[in-house]
């Protein structure tokens, strides 16, 4: 392969002439992901980020068990709670507590698990730059140009796996059909906060579509709220209101962030011609949930392997083409299915809580999906449920 680095005895990854046979921009779980089975096919792989790691990034950090399928089994060291236990409650109002033995949840602190996911990337053989920013992307004769705020890059494929609004996903002309503005605060824990060991608590608040969390990890406890974007002195209010409810106002803040979610409109293009976006950065995430690492990690697989196949094995635009079929056929469904059933928890929450905390289906099939035994685009495809939301939604 002309001109192209060896894998392990690459010095320096800004040295002219050196092409990369997959260069991946953003090291969250999409891009590592995408690094880590690119280079185990034995593609030469430079994965950059614009932070330096490890990096703490706003995020509940709940790995559902489509997540922890997908994840490394040595990955799953970083989980730091195993959830057998939920609260619902409605607008800071008394919770209703469901129990289970086996747990349904796993928690993990972002900045442990992202880096865990980037040195499993580099034990397959990819090379990690962080503090790398990526300002512009040009490609022609079939090479990638990646201008960075040091030297220029270059790549056979490129995979955009730079986050929320990121500069690959504005190249490949990615469309978002609704974006939230999320509020977290780190708190840090004491004996008896030891409460939340094991549990989750879920609060549906007054904002259409917006809600609250607890999701305890080893040493703080992580509470946020997510409602559209717009109005984010009411977004804060929820915060206070929530912490004041919960009784946690009194701890200390450790860190305090926000982020916006943002997710696909059906249209959204997954290529630009060497270019592929995948995890947030193509706005694939559930847009009731907002759950999006699941998407993260099985999108960046598939954009590792088709990265993989175009470098080495099929033409370039049937491989790169078939990341973005597998992408429509198995997440967007769900997308979708999560669209509606934000729009229906906007117009009735008070039933979404009943459902959820009083009565057993309900339960059922949150914990299947926790699980993942269960899809929201399954769920919805029972024609009770669908009818349902027909009926209720218009
Ligand atoms: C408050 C909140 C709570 C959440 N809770 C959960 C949850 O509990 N469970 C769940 O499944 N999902 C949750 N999500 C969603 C989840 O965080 C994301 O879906 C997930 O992080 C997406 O991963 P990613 O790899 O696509 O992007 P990211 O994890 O955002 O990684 C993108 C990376 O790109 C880098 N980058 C950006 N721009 C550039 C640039 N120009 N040059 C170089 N590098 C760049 C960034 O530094 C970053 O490291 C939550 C989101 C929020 C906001």
């Amino acid at each position: 392969m002309e001109d192209s680095p060896g894998r392990a005895t690459l010095n320096s990854d800004v040295a002219a002439g050196v092409v990369w046979d997959v260069l991946v921009v953003g090291a969250g779980p999409a891009g590592s992901s995408a690094a880590r089975v690119a280079a185990e096919g034995g593609a030469s792989v430079l994965i950059i980020d614009r932070a330096r790691f490890p990096r703490y990034k706003t995020c509940g950090g709940g790995l559902i068990g489509i997540s922890l399928g997908v994840l490394p089994r040595s990955i799953l060291a970083t989980v730091e709670q195993e959830v057998c236990e939920v609260r619902f409650s409605l607008r800071g109002g008394a919770p209703q507590t469901h129990r289970r033995a086996l747990p349904f949840l796993a928690l993990v602190q972002r900045e442990r698990l992202d880096e865990a996911l980037v040195q499993a990337a580099v034990a397959a053989g990819a090379l990690f730059r962080d503090s790398v920013v990526v300002k512009s992307v040009e490609e022609a004769d079939g090479l990638v140009t990646v201008t960075t705020d040091g030297a220029p890059l270059r790549a056979r494929v490129v995979i955009g796996a730079d986050g929320t609004s990121g500069r690959i996903g504005r190249y490949v002309g990615v469309q978002n059909r609704g974006t939230d503005l999320a509020l977290e605060v780190e708190l840090i824990r004491t004996p008896e906060s030891r409460a939340y060991d094991g549990s989750i608590a879920f609060d549906w608040g007054s904002a259409p579509g917006s809600y609250a969390w607890v999701f305890p990890k080893e040493k703080v406890l992580t509470v946020g709220v997510i409602q559209a974007r717009g109005e984010p002195q009411q977004t804060r209010a929820y915060l206070d209101s929530w912490l004041h409810s919960t009784g946690l106002d009194h701890l200390e803040t450790g860190h305090f962030s926000g982020h916006l979610t943002q997710w696909r409109a059906p249209e959204s293009p997954l290529r630009r011609g060497s270019v592929l976006v995948a995890g947030d950065a193509a706005g694939l995430l559930d847009p009731w949930t907002r759950e999006g690492i699941s998407y993260a990690l099985r999108s960046g697989c598939w954009a590792g392997e088709a990265a993989l196949a175009a470098t080495s094995r099929e033409p370039v635009g049937d491989a790169l083409d078939s990341y973005c079929r597998r992408v429509l056929r198995e997440l967007d469904p769900d997308i979708r299915a999560g669209e509606r059933l934000l729009h229906f928890f906007e117009k009735h929450p008070r039933l979404v809580h009943f459902a959820l905390a009083h009565s057993a289906t309900g339960i059922r099939l949150f914990l299947a999906v926790c699980d993942g035994t269960k899809t929201l685009s399954g769920i919805l495809s029972h024609r009770p449920f669908s009818r349902a939301l027909r009926v209720f939604g218009s």
